[in-house]
C-alpha cells in the first residue's frame, strides 16, 4: 500500500485525519533531545509513523459542566485506538510489519509528568496536520485542538507529509487559553504540566500519591474518615471507566478559536471566558512584547519553533472564518430559494 491508499482506508475506517511522518525525521528531531521520544527508541526497523486523529464531539464542549467531554475523551481514545489497530492489522495481513504505539500512556523512565515513547502532538505537527499552540496543544486547522492523536509504527518506506511552516495558532494577541486556564499553567508555547494535571488529571496519578502519602501518616480514626471522602471514590471512578484520571479539563480545548466547530457551534457559548482576570491579561501582554522585542522564549527557540510554526501567524483562522461565513451564507441563500 502507498500513502494514498493507506490515508484513504483510515479514512474508510472513521479517522478525521491522516498524514504521514518519516521516521528519520522523527529520529532526528525529539520534542526534547534530553527525554528523545523517538521511532528509533521503540524499534530500529521503523521507517514510517502514520498519524491518525479522532475530533472530540463539539456537543460536549457546549454543557455547562465537564463530565461530557470527560466521558466522551474515553470513547474518543477507545475508537481511535480500534481504528489504528485496525490498519495495523490490515498491514500486517499483506505482509507489512506495522503496530500501534501506546499513544496516552507515560514512560516511567523518561521525563517526569505525563511523558510517553512518542509524543502524539509532535507526530502530529510532523504528518502536517498542524502546529503547536501557544499552550503546546496541536491546533489542527480543521477542529483546533479539539482531538487525540495515535501513531502506528511501520517498517514500510511511506511517501511523508511535509510539516506546515505557517503557525496555526494566533499567537499572544489571542491568548484565550491563557485566560480560560483555571490553574494558570499556560506559558509562552509551554505548559507547567504539574499545575495542568491539578485540574486535567483531578484524580491522576499525583493525586493518588499525594493521598496515600498523607493517608499512612494518619491514626485509625482520621483513616476511617478519609477512606469515604470523594478522593477514593474518584481512584475508583478512574480505574474504571479512566474518567477523572485523564483529560478532565476542557477549557483551553474549549476557547481556543481555531477551527470550523468552533466557528459553527462554540463561538457565542464560549465567547466570554470567565475565568479571565487582569492577572492573566498582563501575562499575555508580557508575552506578547517579549515575542515583539525579539527576547529569548524558549518554545521559540531554534529547535523548538519548528514545531510551532517557522512564518509565524499569517491570518489562517481569519481566513477560515471568512470561508466559513461564505459558505453559510451560500447555504442560507440556497435554502431560502
Ligand atoms: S487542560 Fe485545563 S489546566 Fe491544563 S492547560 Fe488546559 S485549561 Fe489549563
Ligand atoms: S486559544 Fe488562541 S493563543 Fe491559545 S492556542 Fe488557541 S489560537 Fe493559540
Amino acid at each position: 500500500m502507498n500513502s494514498a491508499e493507506i490515508k484513504e482506508f483510515a479514512q474508510s475506517l472513521g479517522a478525521d485525519l491522516v498524514g504521514i511522518a518519516s521516521a528519520k525525521t522523527l529520529n532526528a528531531f525529539p520534542p526534547d533531545p534530553r527525554w528523545p521520544q523517538t521511532p528509533a527508541n521503540i524499534s530500529p526497523h521503523i521507517k514510517s509513523v502514520i498519524v491518525i486523529a479522532c475530533h472530540i464531539p463539539v456537543a460536549a464542549f457546549r454543557v455547562k459542566h465537564n463530565i461530557a467531554v470527560q466521558y466522551l475523551d474515553m470513547l474518543v481514545l477507545r475508537r481511535m485506538d480500534r481504528i489504528a489497530f485496525k490498519i495495523a492489522d490490515h498491514l500486517e495481513r499483506l505482509g507489512l510489519p506495522s503496530f500501534v504505539t501506546a499513544a496516552q500512556e507515560t514512560e516511567w523512565d523518561l521525563n517526569t509528568a505525563s511523558y510517553g515513547r512518542l509524543s502524539t502532538r509532535h507526530l502530529g505537527t510532523e504528518a502536517g496536520l498542524g502546529t503547536l499552540g501557544l499552550d503546546v496543544n496541536i491546533l489542527t486547522p480543521e477542529f483546533g485542538p479539539r482531538l487525540y492523536l495515535t501513531g502506528i509504527l511501520t517498517e514500510i518506506e511511506l511517501e511523508a507529509d511535509k510539516p506546515m511552516t505557517e503557525q496555526v495558532c494566533i499567537g499572544e494577541s489571542c491568548s484565550r487559553c491563557l485566560h480560560s486556564c483555571p490553574t494558570d499553567a499556560v506559558l509562552h508555547f509551554g505548559i507547567d504540566k504539574r499545575n495542568c494535571g491539578l485540574e486535567a488529571q483531578e484524580f491522576g496519578y499525583m493525586t493518588a500519591t499525594d493521598f496515600f502519602m498523607r493517608y499512612i501518616g494518619e491514626n485509625t480514626k482520621t483513616k476511617k474518615e478519609m477512606i469515604k471522602a470523594r478522593d477514593v471514590f474518584g481512584f475508583w471512578q478512574g480505574l474504571l471507566r479512566v474518567v477523572g484520571s485523564f483529560g478532565d479539563c476542557p477549557r483551553c480545548l474549549a476557547v481556543c478559536p481555531v477551527g470550523n466547530d468552533y466557528h459553527a457551534y462554540l463561538a457565542e457559548p464560549q465567547k466570554i471566558i470567565p475565568e479571565k482576570t487582569p492577572e492573566k491579561v498582563a501575562k499575555a501582554k508580557e508575552f506578547k512584547e517579549a515575542r515583539k522585542n525579539g527576547e529569548a522564549i524558549e518554545g521559540l527557540n531554534d529547535w523548538n519553533i519548528r514545531w510551532v510554526g517557522k512564518e509565524g501567524y499569517k491570518g489562517i483562522v481569519a481566513r477560515q472564518l471568512q470561508e466559513f461565513r461564505q459558505t453559510q451564507k451560500a447555504q442560507a441563500t440556497k435554502e431560502a430559494k
